[in-house]
């Protein structure tokens, strides 16, 4: 990513951290009165933490909920050390686990090799099979597939549903005006994502395989709800990261556009979550419509799309109110989904 801060990040958030971060959000819950909160470790790869401060972590900021608000905890890993030591912790606190996994054999090692150029792919298949199978599936939260458009769709997503997943999330990868995703023009109309995906929501749609988030999110803003993810629709960003140091940050996926992109100057050490709500980068994540670019403003599907991702707006000289950089593909998605939607609706009304 373009951001290298990571570079000057303890590897482990220390205890006395650990503790403020808990408090911090003990104090949230209870200023707001939430009746639940999600906690969500991630990284780089969070495991990497080891299983005694993993539990550490948990158990201080459930001992700040004195306020009875329930606090949700899931951990996204790239699976490579989920044994069994770490799966009954996990059971034992009721953490889930979100896995990284691309798909069948070639698609998965195009990207995710180890050190030595070996591919990952059957030792991921193989803690996924753990997790999956028998007494540990409840923990299991679902897949995390990157796309890449040189795979084939629906062999990918078959690769996915043979571990039963109950949701999947397709993610487009990182990029922006100034730095193209893999196989994005910036002159081109052409929809390579849209493209690929549109094979897997025809087959998905009206079949209770898995969740997939994507296009769940879609329907229910075609049905005149909100969004729940950051990656669609106009909901307010919902959600603050600390950092090992204990930094607050904005979503880390904004790391992808500039060196300091995600940055703010408070830290849990001095400042409560509600702080960065007074920054203007965080104010433009909760206006809306407000914060898009008049292309976005103008576009027919704007109250479904909402200019995508925050991140994929991004140009070094106009900064964020531009349209998606995967704007076309947005659009031919929803514009499919829209049609497909449509037409079942009617299909019912005719049966009534
Ligand atoms: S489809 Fe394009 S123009 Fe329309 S809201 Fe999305 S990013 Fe903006």
């Amino acid at each position: 990513m373009a951001d290298q801060n990571w570079r000057n990040q303890p590897r482990r958030m220390s205890e006395a951290i650990a503790d403020k971060v808990a408090l911090r959000i003990g104090e949230h819950a209870m200023t707001h009165d939430l009746t639940e909160v999600d906690v969500i470790l991630h990284g780089g790869e969070p495991l990497l933490a080891g299983p005694e401060f993993i539990a550490y972590l948990v158990r201080a900021i459930r001992r700040q909920m004195d306020t009875g608000s329930r606090v949700n905890v899931s951990v996204q890993t790239n699976g490579m050390r989920l044994d069994d030591e770490f799966l009954k912790l996990f059971e034992k606190l009721g953490i889930r686990v979100g896995i990284s996994f691309d798909g069948y054999a070639e698609a998965h090692d195009r990207h995710r090799l180890f050190r030595d150029g070996r591919g990952s792919h059957d030792q991921v298949a193989e803690a996924i099979q753990r997790l999956s199978a028998g007494r540990y599936h409840s923990l299991f939260g679902g897949l995390l597939c990157t796309i890449d458009v040189r795979n084939d769709p629906l062999r990918v997503y078959e690769a996915l549903l043979a571990f039963d997943p109950p949701s999947v999330d397709f993610l487009l990868p990182h990029g922006n005006w100034s730095t193209l995703p893999p196989f994005r023009d910036a002159e081109s109309t052409t929809t390579p994502y849209a493209d690929w995906l549109i094979p897997i929501f025809d087959r998905w749609y009206g079949r209770a395989e898995t969740e997939i988030r994507l296009f769940t999110e879609i329907l229910r803003l075609l049905s005149g709800h909100g969004s729940r993810s950051e990656s669609i629709g106009l909901s307010p960003a919902l959600l603050a990261v600390v950092e090992t140091d204990g930094s607050i940050e904005q979503s880390d996926i904004l790391k992808s556009a500039y060196h300091g992109a995600a940055a703010t100057s408070l830290h849990v050490l001095r400042d409560p979550f509600d702080a960065a709500l007074r920054l203007p980068s965080l104010v433009a994540r909760q206006i809306g419509v407000e914060a898009l670019s008049p292309t976005c403003r103008a576009c027919d599907v704007v109250a479904v799309c909402g200019g995508g991702l925050y991140a994929h707006r991004y140009d070094d000289e106009s900064g964020f109110r531009n349209p998606s950089v995967y704007c076309a593909d947005l659009y031919a998605l929803i514009r499919h989904i829209h049609r497909v939607f449509a037409e079942d609706l009617i299909r019912m009304r005719g049966h009534r």
